[in-house]
């Protein structure tokens, strides 16, 4: 994630400061680049300034609604085609109706699960073309397959966990680089999830198990006192 051109940028148009600091924190986890915008005047503006690839869009907005400000993106030629996610407190389906009838791509109901509105997020842009296509990570003789799942090392399948899956993709996607139990916790589980960062080593010693056969490598390196790496070299 070094070239901040080709990140997708996410323009969050929320009100609740605490939310937005919240969303911008999590979408700027996941590489993407966010803007904000504290009501459905700015938000015009902003999208004017900067398009963005998405907006996350709350209906309920100070000066001009998440609806109205959906309208005018919709009826700009420049702005038609740009992915709009409604956020909306309303659990009404009407609501939900008149969401998607204004030309919003998608929804979320608030209160949202952050896995769930971070899918949908990653899925509209995929479907924009803005986000990069998935690919493969590799190192020394292992490689993840983003796209079909599939991990391989040393020419046989390796067959992980959905957690394990995680933590190896996120070391392949910083090899050699320690980390601590808080950062993997922070970075695979997310922070808002509270699990104890023995957690942390169990699933790593799963990982291990799943990965190394007798006589390789192994590919988790223990950093005594700091935490795990990704790496070929032994202790
Ligand atoms: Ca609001």
């Amino acid at each position: 994630m070094s070239d901040t051109v080709h990140k997708p940028l996410v323009l969050v148009v929320e009100d609740e400061a605490a939310l937005a600091t919240m969303l911008r924190y999590n979408l700027e986890r996941q590489g993407y680049r966010v803007e904000e915008a504290g009501d459905g005047q700015e938000a015009m503006t902003r999208v004017a300034e900067q398009q963005p690839d998405l907006v996350l869009l709350d209906w309920m907005l100070p000066v001009m609604s998440g609806i109205e400000v959906c309208r005018q993106i919709r009826r700009r030629p420049e702005t038609r085609d740009l992915p709009v996610i409604m956020v909306t407190a309303r659990t009404d389906d009407q609501d939900a109706v008149r969401a998607l009838n204004t030309g919003a791509d998608d929804y979320v109901t608030k209160p949202f699960n952050l896995e769930a509105l971070l899918a949908r997020v990653r899925a509209l842009l995929r479907r924009a073309g803005a986000m990069p296509a998935k690919s493969t990570l590799g190192f020394h003789d292992i490689s993840l397959d983003q796209a079909t799942h599939r991990v391989m090392r040393n020419g046989r399948p390796v067959h992980l966990g959905p957690t394990e899956y995680r933590l190896l993709e996120f070391f392949l996607q910083h090899p050699r680089r320690v980390f601590t139990r808080e950062e993997v916790l922070d970075s695979v589980w997310g922070p808002d999830i509270h699990v104890e960062p023995r957690t942390v080593d169990v699933h790593i010693r799963r990982l291990r198990k799943a990965v190394n056969v007798e006589g390789e490598i192994d590919l988790v390196r223990t950093v005594r006192a700091a935490g795990y790496a990704l790496d070929t070299e032994p202790l």
